[in-house]
């Protein structure tokens, strides 16, 4: 190829990069392509590039989204099966998910015993809420703590509190699981303060309201907590039986049935496996 082709090239390859367009650099011969055998005009070109352009970027945000949020795991409510919690209104998880509420600034709490799928439906909200975009943040309420401590303790704690505050939705998973230090329970109580009115905030409990004097020590943080965290919100009873156990039962009753036998034996073996 001589210069004089190559130069206009690789001038618009480097305008693009400074302009970030990336997907107008990777497309843009791909679509003239289909332009001039469509014999799509000049106007259209340019929306198709400009089309996919979006369409990538809002992809990447996503992605972005979904990684800053540090989900533990990538859940959906395609795989949770609502049948197995009865007291959960599977309606108004399903509005839950379009987000409005973080528009809001409404806060869910979803209250229930272990693994009845609080932290699944959890997952599932924030992961919607990246899917729209919006900044997620995901952190036990341990871990919340832990890393408030570690901040405070170096100096930084009021750039960790204003990124906190900055989030659209903050998920605060497993509260009540470990009783909580005074200066814990104060930080923490911080933080709800902080995004009051400002951002959504998801907490999941397997304690009833009643007992979360308990984790946090003193009665007054308490009310005046919960005081900040219902003003706006939307409560997930989600007690019930727990969605591990009643699996394993299920897989031990096929099991039986498939022996004949009232005890499931161990297909290689032979031995009864009663675990
Ligand atoms: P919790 O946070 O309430 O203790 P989890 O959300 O951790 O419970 O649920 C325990 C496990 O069971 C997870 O792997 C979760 O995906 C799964 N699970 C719980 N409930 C359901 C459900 N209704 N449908 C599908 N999977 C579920
Ligand atoms: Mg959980």
């Amino acid at each position: 190829m001589s210069g004089a082709i190559e130069t206009p090239q690789v001038l618009l390859a480097h305008h693009l990069k400074a302009l970030k367009l990336p997907t107008f650099l990777r497309e843009y011969a791909k679509v003239a392509a289909e332009c001039a055998k469509d014999r799509a005009d000049h106007p259209k070109f340019l929306l198709r590039l400009a089309e996919l352009e979006l369409l990538d970027r809002e992809r990447r945000l996503v992605e972005r989204r979904i990684r800053a949020a540090h989900f533990p795991a990538v859940k959906s409510l395609d795989t949770f099966d609502f049948t197995a919690i009865p007291s959960l209104n599977k309606m108004l998880v399903l509005d839950l998910a379009r987000c409005d509420y973080i528009n809001a600034h409404d806060n869910i709490i979803a209250l229930g015993n272990s693994g009845t799928g609080k932290t699944h439906v959890a997952l599932a909200l924030g992961l919607a809420a990246c899917q729209r975009g919006l900044s997620v943040g995901f952190m036990t309420a341990a871990g919340l703590v832990h890393q408030l401590m570690e901040a405070r303790d170096e100096r930084r704690l009021l750039r960790l509190q204003a990124q906190l505050a900055s989030l659209k939705l903050l998920i605060i998973d497993e509260l009540g699981y470990v009783p909580l230090s005074q200066t814990g329970a104060e930080l923490l109580f911080e933080v709800f303060s902080q995004r009051h009115e400002r951002g959504s905030t998801i907490v999941t409990s397997n304690l009833p309201f009643e007992d979360w004097t308990s984790v946090f020590g003193a009665e007054r943080l308490t009310g005046a907590l919960l005081d900040r965290l219902t003003h706006h919100v939307q409560i997930l009873e989600m007690n019930g039986e727990s969605y591990r156990l009643k699996q394993s039962r299920a897989r031990r009753r096929k099991d039986i049935e498939k022996t004949g036998d009232d005890l499931p034996h161990d297909p290689e073996t032979g031995e009864i496996n009663d675990s």
